[in-house]
């Protein structure tokens, strides 16, 4: 399995070598996609794990006995769909094709969470503001 999660550190547990003891301990692969460090504040790392379910359920409970702060990605990035007018514009920077036009529903664009890497791209071309990227 494949997942992206959100990892808010307090300031006195940023130091810890908490990704690394993923890998060694719990045999799950990381890609870091982004990382906001604030030695006096609460920082946050975006990271995608690769591994065995089993082994990221224990991952998981491993950063959490860390008092880390663990979320889903998907609910820090959204798209307004009052504001969204399927323009398009968004699909032209977006690298993983998160968000794409469906030529099966009358060229609306679709966006797929599971691909999406937070780079906030699409939020600053959106002409209308419809993207938003919360990680603070
Ligand atoms: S750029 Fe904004 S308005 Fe246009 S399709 Fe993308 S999210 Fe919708
Ligand atoms: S944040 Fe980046 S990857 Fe995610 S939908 Fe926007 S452009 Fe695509």
């Amino acid at each position: 399995m494949k997942k992206r999660i959100l990892i808010r550190f307090k300031k006195n547990t940023i130091d810890k070598p908490i990704v690394y003891r993923l890998a060694k301990d719990y045999d799950l692969i990381f890609n870091i996609l982004r990382a906001h460090v604030y030695p006096k504040a609460e920082s946050i790392m975006v990271l995608e794990i690769e591994g065995e379910e089993e082994n990221f359920e224990r991952g998981m409970e491993y950063l959490k006995s860390k008092n880390l702060q663990i979320e889903p990605i998907e609910q820090d990035i959204t798209r307004d769909e009052n504001k969204c007018v399927h323009c398009g514009i968004c699909t032209s920077v977006c690298a993983t094709e998160a968000l794409f036009i469906d030529r099966m529903k009358k060229m609306r664009v679709g966006f797929d969470y599971e691909k999406c890497v937070a780079c906030e791209l699409c939020v600053k071309v959106c002409p209308v503001k419809a993207m938003n990227v919360y990680f603070d």
